[in-house]
């Protein structure tokens, strides 16, 4: 008896934690899959690596991966820059907004569970997959990162508990 082939490999804890995870578990699992590494960030050199967002079981969004990288404000988690021929959109997975991430490794696949879990605590509308996400560091609150960095400037605070935040010029939010 053969053992029974791994054709799908669950990367979620992989992909909310770091790119080079990610990228690890591409090359071990699709192993003529060319990257160049330019800093934090993994380009794909043949464009063969398909994304798709899914909700419910069903696709509503497919492209090819460009390029998989680090957030611009060094927090956790993986960001996928994704050609679908119109546009490249960058997808920014994350407890928030993803139920889980699976590597297909016979459709060259990555399927991301989309849903949206939780509500911005400035605006209060729900938080996407297409969202850059930040948090508070006192209360773990979460809202649109545009949409905290304006407040936490305005205001010195956090939305919810009030307690003192600041923002530094490369946008990551801290203690005051
Ligand atoms: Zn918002
Ligand atoms: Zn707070």
């Amino acid at each position: 008896m053969s053992p029974k082939e791994i054709t799908k490999l669950d990367i979620t804890n992989e992909v909310f934690k770091e790119p080079f995870e990610v990228i690890r578990q591409i090359a071990s699992n699709l192993e003529d899959m060319k990257y160049t590494k330019v800093i934090q960030t993994f380009v794909m050199e043949d464009r063969r690596l398909n994304l798709s967002l899914e909700r419910e079981g069903s696709s509503y969004f497919k492209g090819k991966v460009v390029w998989i990288g680090n957030k611009k404000d060094d927090s956790e988690g993986t960001i996928f820059c994704v050609d679908n021929k119109t546009e490249l959109k960058q997808i920014n997975p994350n407890p928030e907004n993803t139920e889980k991430v699976i590597l297909d490794i016979k459709k060259e696949t990555i399927k991301v569970s989309t849903a949206s879990k939780t509500k911005c605590a400035v605006c209060g509308k729900n938080i996407e997959i297409f969202d850059e996400v930040a948090g508070c560091p006192l209360c773990q609150s979460r809202a649109h990162k545009e949409h905290m960095i304006d407040w936490v400037r305005m205001k010195h605070s956090c939305p919810i508990c009030k307690k003192s935040l600041n923002v530094s010029s490369s946008g990551v939010i801290f203690i005051d």
